[in-house]
């Protein structure tokens, strides 16, 4: 709800209790008219004494709880959640390492919902990949971090298939060559795995380092993309 939506909202008050509630509270109804007063901020409201309704809730934000689509991948490298929102891919994280990220989701106010969103195109891609048949996803992501943590992830996504590159290269493209252990933390926390190829980052003396869904599944993923690029005549 934009600001000016907000100050043009009216509220009621209840002389007897000094209590104030939006116009619809089912709770404000009981209210006798010769004890209402009307205010037309809840800073108002404040200000002349009040406490806001605990059944309405008049001092909350009016924006809508936002809602995140969640589902089962099950992929040859094990099960995978796969989370969504209205703009594109949130989250595709090992099951077993997904569920602190719903806890804290449903925490902060965001129902969770089974199946939609952008979880069946990027079921469909992800299956396109493991069969080898898709080098570039263009599924929407909806990427959630800070400023250097999506500049870091967008240097992920301009990783070529079947390419590597090492933390130091990552920090260089950035600007920052001495960055490595902050863009090392960056790409630890990126939160669409595969999609966002963090597995085609390995270490500056060639070995596959860290991985957040295990080394097995880097060096498979390595692998996979290795196989997959045609064969160059000699
Ligand atoms: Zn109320």
């Amino acid at each position: 709800m934009t600001i000016a939506m907000r100050s043009a909202m009216a509220l009621q008050g209840c002389r007897t209790t000094s209590i104030y509630c939006r116009l619809a509270c089912p709770a404000g109804k009981r209210m006798k008219p010769e004890n209402r007063v009307y205010f037309s901020s809840h800073e108002e409201a404040r200000a002349s004494g009040y406490r806001a309704c605990k059944v309405c809730k008049p001092d909350g934000q009016d924006v809508e709880p936002e809602t995140f689509f969640v589902s089962s991948y099950d992929s040859p490298l094990g099960t995978y959640t796969l989370v969504s929102s209205h703009m594109g891919v949130i989250c595709m994280e090992p099951a077993e390492e997904a569920g602190t990220c719903l806890i804290r989701w449903k925490r902060d106010g965001i129902c969770l919902q089974r199946g939609g969103g952008y979880n069946s195109a990027l079921a469909r891609e992800i299956d396109a990949y493991f069969a080898g048949k898709l080098r570039q996803f263009t599924v929407p992501l909806d990427l959630r971090g800070t400023v250097f943590q999506l500049q870091v992830w967008e240097v992920l996504c301009s990783i070529p298939y079947g390419v590597t590159r090492s933390y130091r290269e990552v920090a260089q493209a950035l600007g920052n060559p001495k960055a490595t252990r902050a863009v090392g933390q960056a790409i630890g926390s990126n939160p669409v795995s595969i999609v966002v190829p963090c597995h085609r980052v390995i270490g500056s003396d060639g070995r596959l380092t860290g991985y957040g869904g295990g080394l097995n599944r880097k060096k498979a993923l390595l692998n996979l993309e290795a196989a997959a690029l045609p064969s160059v005549a000699v």
